[in-house]
């Protein structure tokens, strides 16, 4: 249970998405469209926050994405300290979902454009977590 008895309009939860990371394993990165609205949202959401249905699809985002901006991160966060530096990165898919995530290291720096075009893959760390990156399409 979460917040969706709170407030005078339901809020929607974020979480119950785990099937993120299972499609991950599989090799593919998804997102969810709402089929109520057409919405979609990535990360994934269980329930549309715009119009709080949780009639929601999951699918792959496949396309070839345009980076809008990116910025070369030097002073890590918490847990982040050692892996700098690296490239974050928004890129527009045409899935219809904006992509916050890291570019690849395969990438360097001076390499990364603004308009350069990317695809989303994930990406398994040394310690068994699992991410998705951005990588040259
Ligand atoms: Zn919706």
């Amino acid at each position: 249970m979460g917040f969706e008895k709170f407030g005078v309009v339901s809020f929607t939860s974020d979480a119950k998405v785990a099937p993120l990371v299972d499609y991950l394993e599989k090799g593919k990165v998804m997102m969810t469209k709402c089929q109520q609205c057409g919405k979609a949202f990535f990360p994934p959401k269980a329930d549309c926050p715009r119009c709080v249905s949780s009639n929601v699809e999951w699918l792959e985002i496949s396309s070839i994405g345009t980076l809008l901006a990116f910025t070369v991160v030097n002073y890590g966060p918490s847990g982040f300290e050692n892996d700098t530096p690296y490239t974050l990165g928004i890129a527009e898919f045409e899935e219809g979902v904006k992509v916050l995530g890291r570019v690849s290291k395969a990438i360097s720096p001076e390499d990364v454009k603004v308009g350069m075009r990317v695809k989303l893959a994930p990406l398994k760390l040394a310690n068994e977590q699992i991410i998705y990156e951005m990588q040259r399409s």
